[in-house]
């Protein structure tokens, strides 16, 4: 089945300054060897070495691209089978000479997560590892993405597997007991379920409590950017984002829709929405923006509350600050630079001090105050420390959740002496659910769907 010869360019297509296309198959290497010239012939290249030489088209001789040929021989490579990776000049061009030449021969263009699914099929990483692979190619902040590599290294598998093996633990006493009952050690055997289901619940909750932490990392704090119309939303988030995404003017209510950028403040990555002014309103289109950014506003992890300080508060700020009242909230005093006339007592009653940012926007003035701020409201600190194992898969999570009801049910039915073969069952399931998440007695059709999230060439 796994018989076949894959190739696909592994780097993202467009103007890069290289492109890779990686082969893998047990052709791979006679393959590529046929549409390419060097020194050394492929085929008699030892294991990972590079090669330079040309891309020939075979039938006219014709060189059509200058390439690093670099090969990988079963089973040091990723896929485990025998892999070659041919660096070619970038542009879509280049690359797509290469590719159909490829494709000519008894090459098929590899499914979106191929290379990753032979992976595991070929027992090379366990499915973890192969989702993580996903988070890692999908992470946008150097936390997320150290989190992912320790994971597609195996930190979370490693976890999983000691549990299971004090669930293995666990199931062999109880097989003892059950094949000696004479000697009389079923009150001692419910004693040890107690323990070893305690642990290991224990444990699930732990990882269970990274999970939201994961989520963070890996898709950013969700954070709304919320005002009336004219307060500088949109400026605050062109100059967080450094770029000019969302449209600023100076007709008020132009950010008619939800703009999402993405930003990594002190190593936080945060997914800013900038919504549509809240307030009621006739206009339709607007009438849009604004339900939609009172969605963003629910769905916030962190908001942004803007306020011109150069103007009196109006009372849709009050009624919004009474809305958001209890929720994860930094006030901005926005257009410092101009005089105040913002009753700051007003805000004060709302928010604590280190909550309240006086800013210019305009001037960039305050923006450090600002990312001070974010940063003291989530992680202070508790996010560092060398730990990066992280729950953020929601089959995972689910599965997670499983073992532990599993678990809870077999400690309940030791505690009230249950026959043991009974309790056997409960800790078999939650031995099994863990090793789902490893991959282990899975579908086929889940893993399709799973590898199917893979960007192609991966
Ligand atoms: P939004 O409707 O809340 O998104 O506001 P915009 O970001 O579109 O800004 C509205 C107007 O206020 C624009 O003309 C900005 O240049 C201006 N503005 C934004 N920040 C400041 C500031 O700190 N000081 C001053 N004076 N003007 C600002
Ligand atoms: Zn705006």
């Amino acid at each position: 089945m796994l018989s076949d010869t894959i190739a696909a360019i592994s780097t993202a297509v467009g103007e890069g300054g290289i492109a890779i296309i990686r082969v893998s198959g047990p052709e791979a290497i006679q393959e590529v060897e046929h549409i390419f010239k060097s020194k050394t012939p492929l085929s008699l290249a030892e294991s990972h070495t590079v090669h330079y030489g040309h891309i020939v088209e075979p039938e006219l001789g014709e060189k059509l691209e200058e390439v690093l040929v670099t090969v990988m021989r079963a089973p040091r490579s990723f896929t485990t089978e025998d892999v070659v990776e041919i660096s070619a000049h970038g542009g879509v061009i280049a690359v797509k000479r290469v590719m159909d030449l490829l494709l000519q021969r008894e090459v098929r263009l590899a499914e979106p997560g191929e290379f990753t699914k032979r992976a595991f099929l070929n027992g090379r990483i366990d499915l973890s590892q192969a989702e993580a692979v996903i988070d890692l190619i999908r992470s946008k902040s150097d936390r997320a993405f150290s989190v992912a590599l320790k994971q597609v290294e195996g930190s979370l598998s490693r976890r999983i597997q000691d549990l299971r093996y004090t669930l293995v633990e666990t199931l062999a006493h109880i097989e003892v007991n059950i094949d000696y009952p004479e000697h009389d050690v079923e009150s001692l055997t419910s004693v040890f379920i107690k323990e070893k289901s305690e642990i290991v619940m224990n444990e699930i909750d732990r990882l269970l409590k990274t999970a939201q932490e994961g989520k963070i990392l890996r898709e950013g704090i969700t954070t709304a950017i919320v005002g009336r119309p004219n307060v500088g939303k949109s400026s605050l988030l062109n100059t967080l984002a450094q770029d000019n995404k969302a449209i600023v003017t100076d007709i008020p209510g132009t950010t008619r829709d939800v703009i999402e950028e993405f930003v990594t403040i002190n190593n936080i990555p945060l997914k800013l929405l900038d919504t549509a002014g809240i307030r009621e309103t006739m206009d339709v289109v607007e009438k849009i923006g604004v339900e939609r950014s009172r969605h963003a506003v629910n769905e916030a992890d962190l908001i942004l509350l803007v306020l011109n300080a150069s103007e009196p508060l109006h009372e849709d700020e009050l009624a919004l600050m009474e809305q958001i009242r209890g929720r994860q909230c930094i006030v901005i005093l926005n257009k410092m630079d101009l005089p105040q006339q913002l009753d700051l007592d007003i805000v004060r009653r709302y928010y604590a001090d280190e909550l309240i940012v006086p800013m210019s926007v305009k001037a960039e003035e305050g923006i450090d105050s600002l990312e001070e701020a974010i940063s003291g409201l989530f992680f202070s600190g508790k996010i560092e420390g060398g730990d990066l194992t992280y729950v953020s898969n929601v089959r995972h999570i689910a599965l997670l959740k499983k073992a532990r009801r599993s678990l809870q049910e077999a400690y309940d039915a030791a505690d009230q002496m249950i026959p043991i073969d009974m309790i056997q069952i409960d800790v078999r399931m939650a031995w099994e659910q863990l090793g789902e998440i490893l991959g282990e007695a899975v579908g086929d059709s889940l893993i399709d769907q799973i590898f199917s999230q893979f960007c192609l060439g991966k």
